[in-house]
């Protein structure tokens, strides 16, 4: 008799069947339904674009691979540059230390700065050390820093939307904290009070649902008619377009697999969505986080990535898939992404010699 044990899911699931770990007796054998299932599947993939690397991730694991090639190791990095565990686990691999604050660097070190942005004291605590700070933060995260301290010098109350803790809210809050509320969901929107409500703003992290954050920003103006945004979106083009591709193959699959971290905001916002369509969907960080049973039964499996989960472990993912059936893959493009963004000061010049 051959027993075999179902192996650990470590993914998490938005609403789909339990893990499948029960020993069953087939044809006089006990086997694992992890293992007959495996047998049976077959079907189509759906394969989302865009997906996976914004220009923001590019540039910031950019940056802290050519603060390698120009200083050496170690390099300092404050927080995960990007929330990506395979893409930590790289950079380690290759010299980069992360810290959680500026000030365990060692004094006159390197340190990069993530993709979320800081508030303006972790600048004045790396200079307080003679740190070389390399910033990686996203043009689009400065950019919402920008707003808020121009508001700010404006006198203006800041709603901001977004999720308390997150290191993109900490930093664009820490730009104006004694003007800044956060509103993380449309109760509070209807339940916030504010002082002076003919002087409120608000702006907003960018990776949220953009369904949900339009629904936030819809209450605000029933309430405070006077209330003023940014000029454009702060919710950015590579969230929009994750979340417009998801809303066209969850529709037509079965099941939906996201890769991303557990961290990764607009990874899970993806995976929300696709369960807020009716498709069962699952945040993995990788092929061997899926556990098969989520298959079982599906004729099309949808898969798409977080903007900070590079594109290798799609095609992992993708093999991995091909080896239990799902061999044929059909990409969904609903548009080109051109954006592109210059490297941070301190490492332009710096050619990239090391291989990704
Ligand atoms: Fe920038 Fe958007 Fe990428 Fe965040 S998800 S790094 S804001 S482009």
């Amino acid at each position: 008799m051959r027993i075999e044990k179902h192996p650990r899911r470590a993914g998490s699931a938005y609403g789909g069947r339990p893990a499948c770990d029960n020993l069953k007796v087939t044809k006089g054998q006990t086997v694992c339904a992890y293992h007959e299932l495996m047998s049976e599947m077959s079907g189509t993939v759906l394969l989302a674009a865009p997906r996976g690397y914004c220009a923001g991730v590019e540039r910031a694991v950019d940056a802290v691979e050519r603060a390698l090639a120009k200083h050496g190791t170690p390099v300092y990095v404050r927080k995960q540059i990007v929330h990506n565990l395979h893409v930590v686990r790289d950079l380690e691999s290759k010299g980069a230390v992360f810290v959680d604050e500026e000030t365990q660097v060692p004094e006159g070190a390197v340190v990069v700065l993530s993709a979320h942005g800081v508030a303006p004291s972790v600048y004045d605590n790396a200079n307080d050390r003679g740190l070389e700070v390399i910033d990686a933060t996203c043009p689009l995260v400065t950019k919402v820093h920008v707003e808020a301290r121009r508001f700010a010098a404006h006198g203006r109350t800041i709603v901001l939307i977004g999720h308390e803790g997150h290191e993109e809210v900490e930093g664009t809050s820490g730009q104006a904290p004694e003007r800044t509320i956060l509103v993380q969901s449309p109760e509070q929107a209807r339940s916030i009070e504010i002082n002076d409500p003919d002087n409120l703003s608000y702006l907003t992290q960018t990776t949220l649902s953009v369904d949900e954050t339009n629904e936030i920003v819809r209450i605000l103006q029933e309430r405070f008619p006077s209330i003023e945004g940014p000029p454009r979106d702060d919710i950015c083009y590579a969230t929009q377009n994750r979340q417009d591709a998801v809303k066209v193959i969850a529709p037509k699959s079965d099941v939906v697999l996201v890769i991303g971290s557990q961290n990764s905001s607009n990874s899970n916002r993806l995976a929300e969505l696709s369960q807020e369509l009716g498709t069962p969907a699952f945040l993995v960080d990788d092929e061997s986080d899926v556990d098969p049973s989520w298959l079982e039964g599906a004729g099309t499996v949808g898969l798409t990535s977080g903007a900070s989960a590079p594109d290798w472990l799609v095609h992992r993912m993708l093999a991995w898939l091909a080896e239990r059936g799902f061999a044929d893959v059909e990409e969904v493009t609903l548009t080109e992404e051109r954006v592109r963004f210059s490297l941070p000061a301190g490492v332009r010049e710096i050619p990239l010699a090391i291989d990704r």
